[in-house]
């Protein structure tokens, strides 16, 4: 049966109110359900076509720098390897690349969710045995409440409740052996030094190619971020969960063979943070991403972890989450729901884990040892023209125009219109 008021019946509860989220909320409310976001914080402190859509693009370019090109440098000499200009693929693809703080989006994106009726608890948090597939309910072990919806979504990030109980069992956390060290420079005070200023005047995603380690360094309004991969056991017992202070001396001191401009930026910095890296996997048929009963699904970090060595982390979930959205908008009645999370869970697994499995390989190309792997990479990088399997994937027109020309709201149509066809042929 079709209930042209379906949605506005139907009650989605999002656990987990990061960006991926919050944008949930914001496209499914759009969509007319009704959306709770539940988050354990107690407050809150690329798919720009996505947020474009959502209403919230300009508010984020207010925040946000706009760099010209992407540079890849050698590490000790800082020899330009490749720059890849950003001007063509914007117009190409219709949104600029933009480089801002995840507090700064989740904010924007917190205001609009609020803006559009989407219902956020803080201090909510969830453990895996308060997610009751069975029942279909969520049980808080705090106060006893049980929480009713017709969907619950869980966007709670890398360490996720719901895909522990989906899956079973808590996911196994791999060292990646690499982890990565962040230190925030004032811009002021490089642009104090005259012959630093053109890295904020003129603003560029630089990437300096290290052996077995890569730093890259943006603008983020007012800020200059450095972030360095670096290695890192992979020894289980080697692992940190969370945020840890480095000693930044000890750090600068193991970088005395790095291009001397990074260096003398990095001597501007007071403090460095590190979080380790894990071994992203890239789910097949056998992990659900939804359950039997199409009660609870997961999206974001909590389906598809990887790494940033392409950027994409946030960009891919909030893809994953329109594709729910929109799959979501078209159902007229439970059936349909089970029918458009089939869909959304088939199509996003496929995409993700193409986009996994390149960051990887990224990270080895972009990471190599110094030696004749490694100069052969510097020179095609120096004389080839980018095609099909160059050394920077972002300059791959095919890879390219697959990532960043992608059209997760017709992917998704597409895909529905298909299935529809074919139960009715
Ligand atoms: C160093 C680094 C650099 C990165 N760089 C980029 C980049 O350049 N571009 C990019 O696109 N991505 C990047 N990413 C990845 C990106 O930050 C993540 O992919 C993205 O934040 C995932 O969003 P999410 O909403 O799925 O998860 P999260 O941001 O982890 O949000 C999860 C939310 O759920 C809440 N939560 C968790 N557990 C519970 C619970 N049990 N109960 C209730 N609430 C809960 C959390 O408090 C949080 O608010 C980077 C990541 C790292 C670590």
């Amino acid at each position: 049966m079709s209930d042209p008021t379906f949605q506005s019946n139907f009650h989605i509860c999002i656990i987990g109110g990061g960006v991926v989220g919050l944008a949930g909320g914001i496209l499914l409310r759009r969509q007319g359900f009704k959306v709770t976001v539940l988050e354990r914080d107690a407050t809150l402190q690329t798919v720009m076509r996505v947020l474009q859509e959502i209403g919230v693009f300009e508010k984020m370019l207010a925040k946000s720098i706009v760099p010209f090109s992407i540079i890849l440098k050698a590490y000790s000499t800082g020899q330009v390897l490749h720059r890849q200009d950003l001007q063509e693929p914007a117009d190409k693809y219709g949104a600029p690349l933009l480089t801002l703080h995840r507090a700064d989006l989740r904010q924007v994106l917190y205001d609009e969710a609020i803006a559009q009726g989407v219902a956020i608890r803080h201090g909510i948090k969830i453990d895996v045995a308060g997610v009751d597939l069975a029942h279909g309910v969520l049980k808080l072990a705090d106060t006893s409440e049980t929480i009713q919806a017709d969907l619950f979504v869980g966007a709670d990030g890398g360490e996720s409740v719901v895909r522990a109980a989906l899956i079973g069992h808590k996911p196994k956390a791999i060292p990646h052996g690499k982890i990565v060290h962040r230190i925030l420079i004032q811009e002021q005070d490089i642009i104090a030094r005259p012959h630093l200023k053109y890295l904020v005047e003129k603003p560029n995603i630089i990437v300096w190619l290290g052996p077995e380690c890569e730093a890259v360094t943006y603008g983020l309004d007012g800020v200059f971020n450095v972030a360095f991969t670096w290695p890192w056991s992979k020894d289980p017992k080697d692992i940190f969960w969370s945020a840890q202070s480095v000693d930044l001396d000890d750090f600068r001191a193991k970088l005395t063979s790095w291009e001397p401009d990074l260096r003398e930026i990095l001597s501007l910095g007071t403090s460095c943070l590190r979080w380790m890296f894990f071994e992203p996997v890239a789910d097949d048929e056998s992990t659900p991403w939804v359950d039997d009963a199409g009660k609870f699904c997961i999206v974001g970090d909590a389906a598809h972890r990887g790494l940033p060595y392409l950027g994409q982390g946030a960009a891919a979930g909030i893809e994953s989450v329109s594709t729910l959205a929109q799959l979501l908008g078209k159902a007229r009645n439970q059936d349909q729901v089970h029918e458009g999370l089939g869909i959304y869970q088939r199509l996003r697994k496929e995409r993700t884990g193409h986009v996994i499995r390149a960051t990887l390989r990224t990270g080895e190309i972009w990471q190599m040892a110094d030696g004749p792997l490694q100069e052969d990479r510097d020179r095609r990088f120096l004389h080839e023209t980018p095609t099909v399997g160059y050394p920077n994937p972002l300059a791959d027109p095919f890879f390219q125009e697959w990532l960043w020309g992608f059209d997760a709201t017709k992917t998704a149509n597409d895909a529905w219109d298909a299935q529809q066809k074919a139960r009715n042929s």
